[in-house]
């Protein structure tokens, strides 16, 4: 008997019935009363846009990270562009990253019409090597946009010091790291910019949305202006102040989120905590089952901090099986198990490709990841029974596939 997946043709493996009966997503959102509730409230309010939501949204979330200002934007990739052009960065600046990230992290230096450099991962982890950024610097290079890959948070104080020696700022792209830490502290408290996403998949979401964090009032007040317009005054506070005159003070962008996100992003901040502790028990129960096979590397934080998990990097050592990692996915979903990439490098793209005249080797760690990543289901909602059918599902592949 022969299952057809995804376009390859998978044998049947011994008993020919798949470890689900039906298909386990791989990271649906888990919406709660609260948000159900919050945008009802906002939608019969007769205020829908930014407003009172937005700022209350706001205030959250300076108090879950103890940062000074948050800013809520329409994404991650409006934060990390706005940045990018506050800072001034833009033609024939260079601004280093990494490879191994989504690409919004390099679009946006081109967009701000900077020139995005890579620097190759650390060899053991996901996250960008000092080492490798410091060979990078050059007299163009303005600053450095780490990402904290899969919720797990990069040093910062290394990549600090480097920055500071070199005159750098640092923009952290910790689209997957809300509710990450380091020794207590969390992410987006600290000086320079952290950037959240709010995305359907990201760990707290908004449906699409962003925010920037930042102890810095006057940059907080630049984010401020440049999402809505340069205007110097938002529509809330023109009613406020009861007047309706402004000022236009930049040619600002239009990247404000509204208060019907706002009101989704409150109700899931109230349960982050208790939905990263269920995704760093899901995480365990993985790491223990499949550290047991020698030819899996099982994630972890590379330098002992508080993992987030937004994701479940696994890496295969495919040379022991027999079958490739593209196959290995396609097999999971014969089982009726979801799961991804993350990611292909950014210097794979096309794009980048030619404009750059890249090849796959240039950043050799990142393209060994790459071939031997799969990541697995992780999500608030997954149940131990879903947990235990991913894993029966994997050890069902590897006894039948290993050499
Ligand atoms: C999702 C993601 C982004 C972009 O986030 P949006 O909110 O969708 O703009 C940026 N960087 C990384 C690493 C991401 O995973």
């Amino acid at each position: 008997m022969k299952k057809k997946t995804g376009g390859i043709s998978l044998p049947a493996i011994e008993g020919g019935s798949p470890v689900r009966g039906e298909l386990l997503p791989f990271s649906p959102p888990l919406i709660g009363r609260e948000e159900i509730d919050g945008v009802t409230a906002v939608l019969k309010s007769g205020w829908i846009t930014r407003g009172r939501k937005c700022e209350e949204f706001e205030r959250a979330l300076e108090n879950y990270t103890g940062a000074k200002n948050a800013v809520v934007l329409s994404s991650a990739t409006a934060g990390l562009f706005l940045s990018l052009v506050i800072a001034g960065i833009g033609e024939g600046d260079e601004v280093i990253t990494t490879p191994y990230t989504f690409a919004a992290t390099a679009n946006v230096v081109l967009h701000a019409g900077a020139t995005p450099v890579f620097a190759d991962i650390e060899p053991g982890t996901f996250l960008i090597s000092a080492k490798e950024i410091e060979k990078s610097i050059t007299p163009r290079t303005k600053a450095l946009i780490p990402v904290d890959f899969a919720g797990d948070p990069v040093d910062i104080g290394e990549l600090r010091a480097v920055a500071e020696e070199h005159g750098l700022r640092i923009i952290e792209d910790a689209a997957h790291a809300i509710g990450a830490g380091r020794k207590g502290v969390k992410v987006g408290n600290g000086p320079g910019v952290t950037v959240f996403s709010f995305h359907a998949v990201k760990n707290l979401t908004t449906g699409e949305g962003g925010a920037v964090l930042t102890d810095d009032e006057k940059l907080a007040r630049m984010f401020r202006l440049y999402s809505l317009h340069g205007q110097t005054k938002d529509a809330l506070a023109k009613l406020q102040a009861g007047g309706w005159r402004y000022d236009i003070e930049v040619p600002g962008y239009k990247c404000n989120m509204t208060d019907i996100q706002a009101a989704i992003g409150i109700g899931q901040l109230g349960r982050l905590d208790e939905n990263v502790k269920t995704r760093g028990a899901i995480a365990k129960a993985y790491g223990e089952f499949l550290s047991g096979y020698e030819y899996v590397r099982v994630p972890g934080s590379a330098r002992g901090f508080d993992h987030a998990w937004h994701l479940y990097p696994l890496l295969v050592d495919f040379t022991r099986l027999r079958l490739d990692r593209d196959r290995f996915i396609a097999a999971l979903a014969a089982e009726n198990v979801s799961s991804n990439v993350h990611y292909i490098p950014v210097h794979m793209m096309s794009y980048y490709k030619k404009r750059f005249d890249y090849s796959p080797s240039d950043f050799p760690e990142s393209l060994a990841v790459f071939y031997r990543e799969v990541s697995l289901p992780i999500y608030p909602g997954m149940g131990e029974r879903e947990v235990s059918d991913v894993l029966e599902a994997c050890a069902k592949l590897f006894s039948y596939y290993q050499t």
